[in-house]
């Protein structure tokens, strides 16, 4: 069984941060699309939600008492993060790598933000006082571009994002149920580096001289968008339009 905490009251003490989006808001949409894919996936899912507290301490306390009352496997706090930044990060008790909390910012950091990684969230209330392994999760930030983003790419992927980590190291209520699919890491860059003193460039596909648009030098690197035969020799078509030989004599071509 996971605890799904979404961060923050919904009025008064406790309530999150504003920026673009507001927290509050936000942190209750992922989370209930967390606990779709994850009952999809067949995995039992505990709410620790509170929409209301006297003060921030009070607040706390609620939570992890919810979180305390059953035996849990996971204990997920969704939160967003404030003050300028960019990226997604992950609280763990002591900063532990769990595979499934690395696995959390890398789903997340597929659908386009930075991977802050997972840090040490011994001094977060909710980390230290969970009897469960904790993770507190900070989808990326309100108050930059990170929030338009997070808008385009929606709650759900980002709960579905979360879920596809957590699920291969839960058990599961039904074995033969369905199982969630993790979303799509994006396509691996392609790079060419001059490996010789001195190459030509050309304005179109073909080695005559007349194609050349001028030379560049050793240890450059252009980003390829397409790589093509001409005669019998591999080209490159760069970002910039222009051509180069891929021959491996004198570029180095690779993958990022
Ligand atoms: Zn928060």
């Amino acid at each position: 069984m996971i605890g799904i905490n979404a961060g923050h009251t919904k009025s008064g003490a406790g309530y999150g941060a504003v920026g673009i989006i507001r927290e509050s808001e936000h942190t209750r949409k992922v989370a209930a699309a967390l606990k779709r894919h994850l009952e999809l996936a067949g995995a039992a899912v505990k709410e620790c939600t509170v929409d209301s507290a006297a003060s921030q301490s009070a607040y706390l306390s609620k939570v992890v008492s919810m979180a305390n009352g059953k035996e849990l496997e996971w204990f997920v706090s969704i939160h967003f993060n404030a003050g300028g930044g960019r990226g997604v990060e992950v609280y763990t008790y002591g900063g532990r790598q769990y595979q499934d909390a690395v696995e959390v910012c890398e789903n997340i950091a597929a659908l386009g933000f930075k991977n802050r990684g997972v840090k040490a969230g011994t001094g977060l209330y909710v980390i230290r006082k969970t009897r469960a392994k904790s993770m507190l999760i900070e989808v990326c930030f309100v108050d930059t571009d990170d929030a338009n983003r997070y808008l385009s790419v929606g709650a759900d992927k980002i709960g579905q994002a979360i879920a596809a980590a957590l699920i291969p190291h839960v058990v599961p209520v039904d074995p033969a149920g369905p199982v969630v699919v993790p979303p799509a890491q994006p396509e691996k860059q392609k790079y060419v580096k001059v490996i010789v003193p001195e190459l030509n460039v050309r304005r179109s596909p073909s080695w005559a001289s007349s194609a050349i648009a001028g030379t560049v030098r050793i240890r450059e690197v252009f980003t390829v968008t397409d790589t093509i035969t001409v005669g019998s020799t591999p080209m490159h078509r760069l970002k910039s339009s222009l051509y180069i030989t891929a021959h491996p004599k004198y570029v180095e071509t690779y993958e990022k």
